[in-house]
């Protein structure tokens, strides 16, 4: 089996375009306007491809394809992780992929909330049960998308799953057997599915609304989940930006720098 390209895209944008142990950038411009981006990254396999690979004691039975088992490295660390398997066994390169991954994730989310930073962050959106139980405990909904790059049959598909996801909502407090709890939990999982397969990962906050309902009354509160629907090239984009502006916040054994 081959990786798929959506696991490609999924992991190289998960990891922000970075190697996962020193954080260079995997994909170097041109300088010059007739060459093309060089892609210096390569994508490590956690449990190894092949029975003779590097780590293959470690028992696994799920897909090695797919992203959940493969980190984006560098050429160096590619070689490093994979020359010296008992430095890198599994429990450590899961250990560095999700730690790298949640530093993107965190990343993302300073900049996508912009400059308001009262108001809470977007977090992105990493299961069906993350998803439901937003769902389920907000009383309005606020979507958002970008249609730029998108054809028309993914914006249409990420619309219609929006448009679900606001009727789940309207039916969440009425669903009381576990049974219907669980479908619905399924149905999420098959919802972020989708939404990656047009081209887009979920970001999400919750906020606290007030309206004055006039009269004497109290003035109302509620929840609102504010879904936003974030092209996977702007992630990957976003996360750059946020790398130039700041520079290697931590963790970087400062590769070959790009000469400032
Ligand atoms: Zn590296």
């Amino acid at each position: 089996m081959a990786i798929s390209e959506k696991s490609m895209k999924i992991l190289w944008a998960l990891s922000g375009g970075c190697c996962a142990i020193c954080r260079t950038k995997l994909v170097i411009p041109p300088e010059v306007e007739k060459d093309d981006d060089s892609i210096i990254g390569e994508m490590a396999h956690i449990h190894p491809q092949s029975p003779g690979g590097p780590r293959a004691s470690a028992p696994f039975d799920g897909n090695r394809d797919h992203h959940s088992n493969l980190i984006l490295l560098c050429g160096n660390h590619h070689k490093l992780v994979d020359d010296q398997e008992n430095g890198w066994p599994v429990e450590r390169m899961r250990r560095v992929k999700s730690e790298h991954e949640a530093w993107v994730t965190r990343t993302l989310a300073f900049d996508a909330s912009a400059a308001e930073s009262k108001e809470p962050l977007f977090h992105m959106i990493q299961s069906g049960a993350d998803l439901w139980s937003l769902i389920a405990s907000a009383w309005s909904f606020l979507p958002s998308y970008s249609e730029e790059n998108r054809t028309d049959a993914e914006i249409e598909q990420l619309i219609s799953m929006l448009d679900e996801l606001k009727d789940w909502m309207d039916i969440a407090s009425s669903l009381e057997s576990l049974k219907e709890q669980r479908d619905a939990r399924r149905r999420m999982d098959e919802i972020l599915e989708e939404c990656v397969n047009s081209g887009y990962f979920l970001y999400s906050r919750k906020i606290r609304v007030q309206s004055s309902t006039g009269m004497n009354h109290s003035p109302m509160v509620w929840w609102q989940a504010e879904i936003r629907a974030v092209p996977i090239e702007s992630f990957f984009e976003l996360v750059h930006e946020h790398l130039d502006k700041k520079g290697h916040e931590k963790g970087g054994e400062a590769t070959d720098a790009d000469g400032e």
